[in-house]
């Protein structure tokens, strides 16, 4: 016979008059005279109130089993709010199962605890309510993805974690090989050469929910180690791609919220740029950028004599402190702006007037300018940037955010698909492009013949899909061929030997036939954290770590023995301390 024959959040007015046996925790004790005591009994289903007489010395978080009679509670004490409210157990036989200390903090839906204090037992707040919600809706996004990708006639595939780099960008975690002393595996970014192989290798269409690992500062949307639902497919185009993915994705937002949303749009990333200043807008609100750059076409006034002029109104701030306009202009610094124009506009005789600092260097027509293309009325703030055109949009974009952009767990789902990225992000030191996502990224057709004369202007077939602002993943049609690869990497200026070196092994698959292939990762802690309605991905991982990369439970990262490190061939040198 198994130990219960009922869960504790379970129980219903149905059940009444049944003998039933329950196990759990107990959530809270209350006594009702001397010789009773109500105890709330705690499983992943919820709560049910047991009867028990009081002879027993419960205390909160022991294990029990309880077993007894469902019956109705007594007229006028049924919990509306408990949805075994309607009955309890009595008759009850209470057997403890496991003895437990005082709880380091309550077991509660909300906490306040301390995140490090929650994460050293974490084992105690996996057992709040929401804990238990966001992973089991992990479980649902997973089994999802995973039926949509099967459904679709993908392969499951796992690819090796004792790895080699991958061009991705993000450093990598090393593993010392304790047989070729001196030598290191290196863990994953991602499967992305692994995949590439894959389709050399016939697979045709490839998935894995993968982990990936990155050694990179840690922030609410970044851990060292996350997971991916990492998608390949040989003989595709972009648009085959993204609506393999927007398949998965939409049915795992159904399975979670129960109603698929729209299907997903898309945008160009110039159009996203141009409009909401970010190739990950947030299109669950307006306030999208002007440009005024004809505005000023023969200006007078030296700072708005710049490639791009553009705007941000924002509704009813116009009587924001001068204390607020000057974080304004500090955080717009930071986000790269040479300054920042504001203009608070006011109720003039003739229309809407605009005062500033600047307004005495701006002529009537100018002004009158700014307020026909912003819309600005009588209350509202107005914010200019001037420079080039990209750079002064990244800084709208970001003031815009800071401004207006509402939590990311709070609703609607706006998703969009971003594509046409260009295939560089810019020009380093040495006046060479840099990739913009990974260099087996197929450039746009029509561009590639510019790849050498102006490669800032190539689009890339890569895209992205973004989900309130955040982006929760990319992907792109690979070079296959590798006349392409090698013209690719000598504009970026990795010389043959190098590539070959780096990536010898994918270069000389690719010559044993490969077929034109391409595709995509989705980061799953987002997109779990955004259906769960959580700010921050650690709330949708059971045992994240925390911002500075500790595990409070466990105490890694940690020294090892003398003996590990000797077998490993490895010494330690610490960095000098720093002077003071
Ligand atoms: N490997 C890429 C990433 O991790 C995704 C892809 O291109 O498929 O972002």
């Amino acid at each position: 016979m198994s130990m219960r024959t009922n869960y504790c959040g379970a129980l219903r007015a149905e059940h009444i008059g049944q003998s039933v046996s329950v196990c759990g925790w107990v959530a809270r004790r209350r006594e009702h005279g001397e010789h009773l005591a109500f105890i709330d009994l705690r499983d992943h289903t919820g709560l049910v109130q047991c009867v028990v007489d009081g002879g027993h010395d419960l205390r909160s978080e022991q294990v029990l089993r309880i077993t007894g009679t469902v019956r109705r509670r007594p007229e006028g004490t049924a919990n509306a709010n408990l949805d075994t409210g309607a009955v309890e157990i009595g008759d009850c036989q209470v057997e403890v199962l496991s003895p437990a200390e005082p709880p380091p903090f309550p077991v509660e839906d909300e906490t306040n605890a301390d995140e490090t204090i929650r994460l050293r037992h974490r084992y105690v707040d996996l057992r709040r309510p929401r804990m238990q919600r966001n992973l089991r809706i992990r479980a649902k996004v997973n089994s999802a993805l995973r039926a949509a990708m099967e459904r679709q006639g993908f392969v499951e595939v796992e690819t090796p974690m004792l790895w080699t780099p991958t061009p991705e960008g993000a450093r990598e975690f090393a593993v010392p090989a304790r047989l070729q002393p001196g030598s290191f595996y290196v863990l994953p970014q991602s499967p992305q050469i692994a995949k590439q192989l894959l389709m050399v290798g016939g697979l045709d269409r490839y998935f894995q929910i993968a982990r990936c690992l990155r050694d990179e500062d840690l922030r609410a949307d970044r851990q060292f180690e996350f997971m991916q639902l990492d998608i390949e497919a040989s003989f595709v185009e972009q648009d085959d791609v993204l609506a393999f993915v927007s398949e998965a994705v939409l049915d795992a937002a159904e399975a979670v919220t129960g109603s698929r949303p729209e299907p997903i749009g898309r945008m160009t990333w110039a159009e996203a740029m141009d409009r909401f200043g970010s190739d990950k807008p947030d299109l669950r609100f307006g306030m999208e950028l002007v440009e005024l750059t004809a505005n000023f076409a023969g200006t007078e006034f030296n700072a708005f004599k710049a490639p791009y002029v553009g705007a941000l109104r924002v509704e009813g701030q116009g009587d924001a402190p001068r204390s607020r306009l000057d974080s304004l202009t500090q955080r717009a610094k930071e986000l790269g702006a040479k300054g920042l124009v504001w203009m608070r506009a006011g109720a003039g005789e003739g229309g809407v007037t605009l005062e500033s600092p600047v307004a005495k260097f701006l002529n009537p027509g100018e002004l009158a300018g700014i307020v026909s293309l912003t819309g600005a009325e009588a209350g509202d703030l107005v914010l200019v940037v001037a420079d080039e055109r990209r750079p002064a949009q990244t800084v709208l974009g970001g003031l815009r955010n800071d401004l207006g952009r509402p939590p990311v767990s709070q609703g609607p789902y706006c998703y969009v698909w971003i594509v046409d990225f260009p295939l560089f992000e810019g020009l380093d030191e040495d006046g060479r492009p840099v990739s913009a996502h990974h260099p087996f990224t197929m450039p746009h057709p029509d561009d590639i013949d510019r790849l050498e004369s102006d490669p800032l202007s190539v689009r890339s077939q890569s895209y992205d899909l973004v989900l309130n602002g955040w982006e929760l993943g990319s992907g792109s049609i690979r070079i296959h061929r590798s006349d392409i690869q090698a013209k690719l990497f000598e504009v970026l200026g990795i010389p043959a030997e190098e590539a070959e070196a780096r990536f010898g092994f994918l270069l000389g698959a690719f010559r044993y036939g490969a077929p034109p292939h391409g595709g995509f990762a989705v980061g799953l802690d987002r997109l779990v954290a955004v259906l769960a309605g959580e700010d921050n991905i650690r709330e949708v991982i059971a045992f994240p770590k925390t911002q500075s990369g500790l595990d409070p439970m466990t105490g890694a990262p940690k020294p090892v023995a003398d003996k590990v490190l000797q077998d490993l061939s490895i010494r330690v040198q610490l960095p000098a301390p720093k002077e003071k």
